[in-house]
């Protein structure tokens, strides 16, 4: 999962994305309302997190622009305390949801799940397919009832296959999902990270689960 996070206090932008990451999410973080804007507009996020109170573009505008263009990622805002005209104008611009700073960053995680859900899923942490099971809160990844140890981009790997299984899913896709923009990976790696993740899924077991559909990509299925 890749969030975008716009937020002009540095220190509260950079301790967001820190905790973050340590949450396994691939975070951006843009410090101006027009470059948030840019960035949401062009690359691939699962979620962003924007303030309202921006230089250059505010939050608000940023919502509308981006919804007029047809973008629909999840937009959580943040807005100050005492905001609550903006909080209905950003809800109104399209936003998702909100939260009130200073926020518990517990509370900020289970937003942040509960909009990157799929739409019509039932709270669900553990994702399968065929005997292989990810548990997204335990970070427990299990074949039949064989523990197995994953690399923490490994994991994030498996849990973007499973998340689209059976459908196939571009080496594109899978940088844009998995690495922020200042990863600079580059598409031969993840066929190395495929190659290490299949080592440790696939190999010992008898029935491989990730397909390599050539010239398209990876397609996860049981
Ligand atoms: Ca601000």
């Amino acid at each position: 999962m890749r969030i975008l996070v716009v937020e002009d206090e540095h220190r509260i932008a950079n301790s967001i994305k820190k905790g973050l990451e340590q949450e396994r999410y691939a975070v951006d973080v843009a410090y101006t309302g027009s470059d948030g804007y840019d960035l949401a507009s062009t690359e691939d996020y699962d979620l962003i997190l924007l303030d309202i109170m921006l230089p250059e573009m505010n939050g608000i505008e940023i919502c509308k622009n981006l919804r007029k263009n047809k973008i629909n990622i999840p937009i959580l805002l943040l807005t100050a305390k005492g905001q609550t005209e903006d909080k209905v104008k950003g809800l109104d611009a399209g936003a998702d949801d909100y939260m009130t700073k200073p926020f518990s960053f517990d509370e900020l995680l289970a937003r942040i799940r509960a909009l990157t859900r799929r739409k019509g899923t039932v709270v669900n942490t553990i994702l399968s397919v065929s005997d292989l099971s990810l548990d997204k809160k335990q970070y427990l990844v299990k074949r039949g009832n064989k523990e197995i140890k994953l690399s923490s981009k490994e994991f994030s790997l498996l849990e973007y296959l499973i998340t689209n299984k059976n459908t196939i899913v571009t080496k594109d896709q899978i940088i844009a999902h998995i690495w922020d923009y200042d990863a600079d990976i580059l598409p031969n790696t993840i066929e190395v990270y495929i190659k290490n993740l299949r080592n440790k899924i696939d190999k010992p077991f008898k029935k491989p689960l990730i397909n390599t559909v050539r010239g398209f990509g990876y397609r996860i299925g049981g």
